[in-house]
């Protein structure tokens, strides 16, 4: 049995270790924080429960697979509902769209705001969607690479999404099947998780348009931290060994150069294999201070960050409000400009409102609600003084929420501003990474593996596939499969 540490229990570390532990290694995991969850954090207060990451919880079936392989089963440990509608979006001219589980109903729903044309067209759309997705996958998501040449392993998937026109402009793309510029708004916006605006994003970005609208957003019982604490829990049980409250400190390597282990808490531990789920940039800096960090990583373009305020509000939102509210701003393509190639605040910022206490109501006291404002942000590249600026910010959220008619007599609130997620350790002040510019996806995203430490792998939204819940749950099944090759290469 060969001795596996995983470095930090997000849900990178959590999906690595549910498959290194299926795998048969003897598995531990190492967090410096409380407990699991990593940026998928819980936070009490006041009688409130806040989700301090994700909000959009979309691919429950990467969780089900984390669950499977530990023999259990994800609807009984986490037990979870589709939301409908999954986004409410708000215009400024007032009018409002609803993004709805099933096709049939979203049909109906962009016909009855008189938009026949794009009603029809939306079956297309969503066909041309899943194609995206069903390539994707399997060929360009879920893999490990090795070098660019590995793009063309499948050259029938590289040509068939060409002529999906996955290579053009997502903006394009989009327009071109919709007349109506809010639904294009609506189905491109999804690139901002990808860290690009809409016109800059390749088609094959839709693929998240896809996993949002068309797979659909989940909410698991209870807030969105269930789901580490219960894969956590889950892997207890299995045996895996999970020790929180304890930093790393190094790496430890052998006199051939090898990974031996982990340094943490003043303790060694040996191992044949270690996992690194920090950012990537971080790990680098913290657990390999003598290496030379990825090239890639020396001219990296890095996504927006975001301003998130919590907070915990006496009364209950009005009817028709729903768990995810989109308010799009009059600004599109100025409003990107601003926030990724100006690196300025945004002057008319869109805004993304959460209330899981709508459907999670042990989130708040009794006649209390849980609201989440999110407002993208520049990362700290921009050279926005936080200190300065959090107390603006805050008044602006705060006016932006009794404006659109939210409970807004507040018991509690925190604003997390980009300098908080520095200071948790995220590159450059933002919690979303590297941005998916094309330079940064696939063979070209910083590799899963340091050669230069044989036995040393990353996950995380650093490393590949990328960004995001599904995608950093990958990327810890992307890990442990690089741990099954090169372990098995040493028998
Ligand atoms: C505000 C916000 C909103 C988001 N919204 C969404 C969304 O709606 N949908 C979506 O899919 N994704 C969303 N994301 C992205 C998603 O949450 C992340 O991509 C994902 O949770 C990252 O998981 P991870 O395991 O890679 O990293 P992390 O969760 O950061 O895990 C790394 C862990 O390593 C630990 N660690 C660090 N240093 C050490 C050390 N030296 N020793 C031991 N442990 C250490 C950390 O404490 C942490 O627990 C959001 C993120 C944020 C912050």
């Amino acid at each position: 049995m060969s001795r596996v540490v995983v470095v930090g229990a997000g849900l990178a570390g959590l999906s690595a270790a549910s498959r290194l532990v299926a795998d048969g290694h003897d598995v531990t995991v190492i967090e410096r924080g409380a407990g699991p969850g990593g940026r998928n954090g819980t936070r009490r207060a006041d009688g409130f429960t806040f989700d301090t990451g994700p909000t959009v919880f979309t691919m429950p079936h990467l969780l089900d697979r984390a669950f499977s392989r530990l023999g259990r089963d994800r609807a009984t440990e986490v037990p979870m509902t589709r939301l409908d509608p999954a986004y409410r979006a708000v215009y400024p001219d007032g009018t409002q769209l609803l993004v709805r589980a099933e096709i049939a109903d979203q049909v109906e729903e962009i016909r009855t705001r008189g938009l026949a044309r794009d009603a029809a067209a939306y079956p297309g759309f969503v066909d041309w969607l899943e194609q995206l997705y069903e390539l994707e996958m399997p060929n360009f998501i879920e893999r490990n690479f090795d070098s660019v040449l590995d793009l063309m392993a499948n050259p029938a998937a590289a040509a068939k999404l060409v002529r999906l026109g996955g290579f053009g402009s997502l903006q394009k793309a989009v327009s071109g099947r919709f007349v109506d510029t809010r639904l294009v708004r609506l189905f491109t916006f999804q690139s901002m998780y990808a860290g690009l605006a809409p016109s800059d994003a390749l088609a094959i970005y839709a693929v998240i348009t896809y996993m949002d609208c068309i797979s659909g957003v989940w909410f698991p019982e209870g807030g969105m931290h269930a789901v580490p604490r219960a894969l956590a829990r889950a892997l207890c049980e299995s045996g895996a060994d999970l020790r929180y409250g304890v930093a790393v400190g190094s790496i430890l390597r052998d006199s051939s150069g090898r990974v031996a282990g982990v340094s943490a808490g003043g303790e060694q531990l040996s191992a044949d294999a270690v996992v690194v789920t920090l950012d990537l940039p971080t790990a680098y800096a913290e657990l390999l201070p003598d290496l030379r960090p990825p090239r890639v990583l020396d001219r990296a373009v890095w996504s927006p960050s975001a301003l998130v305020w919590h907070v915990g509000v006496r009364g209950a939102p009005k009817p028709g409000v729903a768990h995810h509210n989109i308010h799009f701003a009059d600004a599109w393509s100025e409003s990107f400009d601003q926030l990724i190639k100006r690196r300025e605040l945004m002057t008319d910022p869109s805004r993304l409102v959460t209330i899981p206490s709508l459907d999670a109501p042990g989130m708040a006291p009794a006649g209390h609600s849980v609201l989440y404002v999110l407002e993208p942000v520049p990362h700290l590249g921009a050279g926005i003084d936080w200190t300065a600026e959090r107390g603006p910010a805050r008044e602006r959220l705060h006016r932006f929420l009794a404006a659109n008619g939210y409970p807004d007599d507040i018991v509690t609130e925190q604003l997390v501003t980009p300098a908080d997620w520095a200071a948790q350790g995220m590159a450059m002040g933002t919690p979303f990474s590297l941005a998916h510019t094309f330079g940064q996806t696939g063979p070209f995203r910083p590799a899963n593996v340091e050669p230069r430490v044989p036995g040393v792998f990353f996950a995380g939204s650093g490393t590949t596939p990328g960004v995001g819940v599904p995608m950093v749950m990958i990327s810890g099944e992307l890990a442990a499969d690089r741990v099954r090759d090169y372990l098995g290469g040493q028998r």
